[in-house]
């Protein structure tokens, strides 16, 4: 019976990634010919989870117009987050003992950078505008969400998954995502390019009609989620994936809900292998985000995302642009601190980059040359079922798949 349970326990684990997260509201209304927005946030924290002090942090700029946290004593502070290299604004919300709700509303205002908006009058809210309060030092923690979008007529607004309701200038959207990452574009108009077979995938532009350049980004999208979807993400496939172009910024980042933003003003040029990476290297972090941006964890996103990307060229032919990317990155990595405890902020910014993507591309590629392409793959497949998020239990699943051998190799590399 005992085993029964524990084995009942493994596979609810593993089948729904349903546990418990932070609930989040918020109510978004914006003006977009001054780009002034106001904002109602309301985080509270699973039923049962008895934390007595919540952080929330904003940025400095914004209003906060009001706070309200129930029995909890509420002070703000100002504090400087070196992860922005700025000064942000904390609300402290300190609740008594006891097993009643925690939750915290903050009402504020403010207005959107010029550089996340154009002058086709889209605006651009998303993982990177950080308009968005975040609980201390979690900007990526998984929360679920409802978003509601208020604008006025002759506005639309798009998100990573589709609206749930829309009347005339309001729209609704819920799911599951990064605490910083709820994604909502607005502009007069959108344009798409669908996919007509397998997953469901969209390019979706704002403000102007897809150039053929940017349409040519939906065939290549579904043919690396094709690769992907046969090889690291066959245990957890793909099967909606939506590429955001807004035309803000020169900006490419991915989100959790199978989505990627790509801001590109409009040469974004799949043809030219740069691009092609980038296209590729953003569509994997669906399976590599759950390391964290703090620490030596980030590796899971981002070597990976990395490595991602150049297993899809070598695996399309591309075998002398897989070696180029591999001698372009790998020069940056002699003289590197270990990725086993590294820590960004004993290093100057430069040294992220070396050693969380380069060093650890470099690291997956000898454990690729080590265990052989296919044993590859079904390490990466489980790890991103597994939504790994620590270098031990990525250890971990090297030991069950190829051995405790490769296991103690590989963290000998990730050590020196
Ligand atoms: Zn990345």
């Amino acid at each position: 019976m005992k085993i029964l349970v524990l084995l009942l326990g493994l596979v609810l684990g593993s089948a729904f990634a349903g546990y418990a997260v932070p609930r989040v509201q918020v109510q978004l209304s914006v003006e977009p010919t001054t780009q002034a927005f106001t904002c109602r946030y309301t985080f509270a924290l699973p039923a049962g989870d008895t934390t007595t002090v919540l952080r929330l942090n904003l940025r400095k700029a914004f209003r906060v117009q009001r706070v309200q946290g129930g029995r909890a004593i509420v002070q703000t502070r100002r504090l400087y987050y070196p992860y922005f290299a700025d000064t942000m604004q904390q609300v402290v919300a300190r609740y008594p003992a006891g097993r009643q709700a925690r939750m915290l509303t903050l009402d504020y205002t403010g207005t959107l950078d010029k550089e996340r908006t154009t002058a086709a009058q889209v605006l651009e809210f998303s993982g990177h505008t950080n308009w968005l309060p975040f609980r201390h030092l979690q900007e990526y923690e998984v929360v679920e969400y409802a978003l509601g979008v208020r604008v006025p007529a002759g506005y639309q607004v798009r998100s990573t998954s589709p609206p749930l309701g829309a009347k005339p200038g309001y729209f609704r959207f819920e799911g599951r995502a990064c605490a910083l990452e709820l994604t909502a574009i607005i502009a007069p108009q959108f344009w798409q390019a669908v996919a007509s077979r397998g997953p469901a995938i969209a390019v979706v532009k704002a403000g102007a009609a897809l150039s053929p350049m940017e349409a040519a980004i939906l065939p290549k999208a579904q043919d690396i989620v094709a690769f992907y979807n046969r090889t690291i993400g066959r245990q957890d496939s793909i099967t909606r994936f939506t590429v955001l172009l807004t035309g803000t910024k020169q900006d490419a980042f991915a989100v959790l809900e199978n989505a990627t933003v790509i801001t590109y003003a409009d040469n974004f040029d799949v043809a030219q292998r740069g691009d092609l990476l980038t296209l590729a290297h953003e569509i994997s972090h669906k399976w590599w985000g759950y390391g964290s941006v703090h620490d030596e964890t980030d590796w899971l996103n981002e070597a990976f995302a990395t490595y991602s990307s150049m297993l899809y060229l070598q695996a399309r032919g591309d075998t002398a642009g897989y070696r180029q990317n591999y001698e372009k990155l790998a020069k940056t990595t002699p003289n590197t601190p270990p990725i086993i405890g590294f820590d960004r902020t004993k290093y100057e910014s430069g040294m992220y980059r070396r050693v969380v993507y380069n060093k650890g591309m470099v690291v997956l590629a000898a454990l690729h040359a080590h265990v052989g392409t296919q044993q590859l793959y079904t390490i990466l497949a489980r790890t991103a079922a597994q939504q790994v998020s620590t270098t031990s239990a990525f250890l971990g699943v090297v030991g069950q798949v190829a051995g405790a051998e490769t296991r103690t190799w590989l963290q000998a590399r990730l050590s020196e």
